[in-house]
């Protein structure tokens, strides 16, 4: 984007709001934002979002963005997801000021839950969970106050440390707000505050038995950090009044919620537990399957983080639920990998067609130089072997054209990129009327870069020198499903997969790419876009169809 369209660009809804906040000096200017994911699962392009937004956000307006782990439900959180979301977020190409995890802040939480039973503001409730959701009543109907509802303060303070002591099993016991069983805001109905649950935690070990409920837990962290701004998906819009009521009651620092649409992306679904089934039931090949919407994934496949930053800016804020288009994703990818991709050669048909020249010198190799990337001056030229014989794709020839087809064809010229200008003289079948062979004749004064043949010719091929050709095995990537909204589909998201997602393919490939490195971005001329894949092995590499080089996504206004 150009300076010019970054400034005239229009704020987003957040940014109106954060703006105003800063013009009325609200908590003397600071903008503090945080990412809070849930150790539960690897990361996906929905985080992705979110971690734009929150960090794109602090960054714009000088302030600073927290990276949380919503650590408070011990069954779930495992180490490795930490780890891999902190890698993520760098990868992603942000820093956080300080790395919080909220079970640092259960002793502060249980200290502010006793102040509330001291005001009077919450109970404990001997209730069952069935009878607890009994008694909460419906949308249209009041709930009932129960008789634990007028515990004294001091039973309460006694039955909540007898908690914490361990003295009661799980399930049967819970504290509660005291906030108001006729409200039309269902989590207005006595919030369940903290339940028991003798449970190991990744973090705090054995040393609790209680753990906060989200509601409880979230808001009070999001303060107790100081956080300006916590952004939210719309889902937490009816937990906002809640939100608030901890904050007064407390008296403790007034941070404000803001929620902004979940984002969908067309053809994959966008949540940890789907993708979770996914990985477990084999349909993809771990969370960081090229396939799957993981950011691990994503990486692996050859998506840039370049790439996917502008998609989360292309796509902006918005306040009702959407569905993305993946073209767009595409694009973008396609986009930056134009830019920094090294310029390579592989004819990517397994049954790739034979050209034989037949008066170039018997046995002689040429070393012909070629650029790495026209587009990037400092990336410098590369050598190609070249010799009497060669492979084109198949679909590169064709032995009776239609008009307009200006590739080779019998008695037709083309030009071998970075090479000559061969003409096809003849054509070798087998006995099924296969072609096997064409046989051409090179014009050597039209090498490339010192051409005085004076032809011109319309196409131009991709090629490999046969002897020299190196075979490597192709991934390539299809859509993972092939319902566009998976939100729409009927019964279990699973029986939409795509079956051709992935398909594997053999291709001959220049022998500059036995020495390809992991990390860089190829592009197999007129193919695609390619990297080298964590399962090559010496001699073996292995490549990603990243994306394709073409397709029909329109950039809106372009
Ligand atoms: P999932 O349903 O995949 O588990 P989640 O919202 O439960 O997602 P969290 O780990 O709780 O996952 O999310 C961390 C942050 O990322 C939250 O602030 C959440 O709102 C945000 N987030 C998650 N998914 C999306 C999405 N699809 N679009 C935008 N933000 C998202
Ligand atoms: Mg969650």
């Amino acid at each position: 984007m150009t300076e010019e369209t970054k400034e005239t660009k229009s704020l987003h809804f957040i940014e109106e709001i954060v703006e105003e906040d800063i013009r009325n000096g609200k908590n003397g200017g600071a903008v503090y934002t945080r990412f809070p994911p849930e150790p539960n699962g690897y990361l996906h392009l929905g985080h992705a979002k979110s971690i734009c937004l929150n960090f794109g956000l602090a960054d714009k307006y000088g302030g600073q963005t927290n990276l949380r782990f919503d650590d408070t439900n011990p069954t779930t959180e495992e180490t490795e997801y930490v780890e891999s979301i902190m890698a993520d977020v760098r990868w992603l190409g942000f820093e956080w000021e300080c790395l919080c995890y909220a079970s640092d802040y259960f002793g502060p939480l249980y200290d502010f839950a006793v102040k509330l039973i001291g005001d009077g503001l919450a109970y404990v409730d001997d209730s069952t969970p069935e009878e607890i959701a009994a008694q909460k009543g419906t949308p249209t109907e009041p709930g009932v106050e129960n008789q634990y509802r007028s515990r004294s303060i001091e039973e309460n303070l006694d039955l909540f440390a007898r908690m914490k002591a361990r003295e009661f099993p799980d399930g049967t016991r819970v504290l509660r707000a005291k906030v108001d069983m006729a409200s039309p805001n269902m989590h207005f109905r006595d919030p369940v505050l903290y339940r028991i649950k003798h449970a190991h935690h990744h973090r705090t070990g054995n040393a609790w038995c209680i753990y906060p409920m989200y509601d409880f837990a979230h808001g009070q962290s999001d303060s107790i950090e100081g956080i300006t701004h916590s952004l939210c998906t719309l889902e937490f819009v009816p937990h906002r009044p809640i939100y608030e009521w901890f904050i007064e009651k407390l008296g403790i620092f007034p941070s404000r919620q803001i929620e902004f649409a979940r984002f969908n992306l067309s053809y994959t679904v966008m949540s940890k537990r789907k993708l979770l089934q996914l990985v477990n039931e084999g349909h993809v090949h771990g969370w960081d399957d090229p396939r799957m919407p993981t950011l691990s994934g994503a990486r692996r496949r050859g998506y840039t983080p370049e790439a996917i930053r502008d998609f989360c800016e292309r796509i902006g804020v918005a306040r009702r639920d959407n569905l993305i288009d993946i073209g767009l994703l595409e694009f973008c990818v396609r986009e930056h990998l134009n830019k920094i991709a090294t310029r390579v050669m592989a004819v990517c048909d397994p049954d790739p067609i034979r050209v034989v020249l037949t008066n170039y010198p018997e046995g002689q190799i040429e070393q012909l130089p070629t650029e790495n990337n026209a587009e990037l001056p400092d990336a410098g030229m590369r050598e190609m072997p070249f010799s009497g014989e060669l492979y084109i794709e198949r679909e590169d020839f064709m032995e009776a054209p239609p008009k307009k087809f200006f590739r080779l064809a019998p008695g037709g010229l083309v030009r071998l990129k970075s090479a000559y200008i061969i003409r096809c003289d003849e054509v070798v079948k087998d006995a099924d009327g296969k072609v096997t062979e064409v046989r051409c004749t090179y014009i050597p004064e039209s090498k490339s870069g010192h051409d005085t043949s004076g032809l011109k010719v319309q196409g131009t091929l991709h090629w490999v020198s046969a002897a020299q050709a190196v075979e490597v095995e192709v991934r390539n990537y299809d859509r993972l499903f092939s319902v566009e909204d998976l939100n729409d589909a009927e019964g279990d998201f699973k029986q939409y997969l795509n079956p051709e997602s992935l398909t594997i393919t053999k291709a001959f490939a220049e022998p500059s790419l036995l020495e390809a490195e992991a990390g860089q971005a190829y592009q197999f001329m007129r193919k695609g876009y390619y990297c080298l894949d964590t399962d090559s092995t010496t001699g073996k590499p292995v490549f990603n169809r990243t994306v394709t080089l073409k397709d029909g996504w329109k950039v809106p206004g372009k």
